[in-house]
């Protein structure tokens, strides 16, 4: 994969993002992890590798319970200096919304190989659809699996699975609870619950399908009235971008 599909979904023109160029890795191989106020909130879980950055989306964010397996969506790849950015894509644009680190660090292989770089063993392991590796962040530390779900629907779809070590808790872990105070991801978040509350100021789901209600007719209901059956579908489906 190069940088060809990245470049070609913004318009660099209008959003601050880094555009697509390859770059010499350091000493170190780099992760990072972005949280993503898009469509839908996210992490972006990227790994430096061959000069660029492997990105995963991941719903529902890191974790450093091993009982857990977050589901981890490949993406395209992204440049090197994506790695360094934080703020906001403009309204319109691919991904829009606001994108702040949420942690950083070196990683390297589990087994390095003599006489191969990391960042060989780590595309070896990117080949064989299954990565092992130790991340040295502020928050994650330790090995983690990323693998390739077999057999799934989507291709894309992978595993993010922390192992155990002394860096694993047994408590539930969410994410969310290790955000900056000041997080501006939280900020957007929490301004658009603000509206959609002024929208809806009860709280009811605003499109309650009672299809029952009305047999043989081509509409449902929300709770203001009536909505044809495309807007009730647009309004329950997740978009298919919604997680990059
Ligand atoms: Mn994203």
């Amino acid at each position: 994969m190069s940088l060809q599909e990245y470049n070609k979904k913004r318009n660099f023109k209008e959003t601050s993002e880094p555009s697509g160029k390859k770059k010499t890795a350091g000493n170190k191989l780099k992760f990072v992890i972005q949280r993503h106020a898009a469509s839908r909130l996210h992490y972006d879980f990227r790994l430096e590798m061959d000069g660029v950055l492997k990105s995963w989306a991941v719903p529902k964010g890191p974790s450093l319970n091993p009982a857990d397996k977050r589901l981890a969506m490949m993406v395209e790849d992204h440049p090197y200096d994506y790695r360094t950015f934080e703020g906001t894509i403009p309204e319109g644009n691919y991904g829009a919304g606001e994108v702040e680190i949420w942690d950083q660090g070196t990683y390297e292989p589990i087994e390095p190989v003599k006489g191969k770089s990391d960042d060989l063993v780590m595309r070896a392991e990117l080949h064989r659809e299954s990565l092992k590796f130790v991340l040295h962040g502020e928050k994650l530390k330790g090995e983690f699996a990323l693998v390739k779900i077999k057999n799934a629907k989507d291709e894309n779809a992978w595993l993010l699975i922390k192992h155990k070590d002394k860096f694993a808790v047994e408590e539930d872990y969410d994410a969310e609870a290790y955000t900056d105070e000041d997080s501006r991801v939280t900020a957007l978040l929490k301004e658009k619950e603000r509206k959609k509350k002024r929208i809806n100021p009860e709280g009811q789901n605003p499109l309650k399908i009672i299809p029952r209600h009305f047999p043989g007719k081509r509409n449902y209901r929300n709770s203001y009235g009536l909505c044809s059956v495309k807007q009730a579908i647009n309004h329950l489906m997740i978009p298919t971008g919604s997680l990059r």
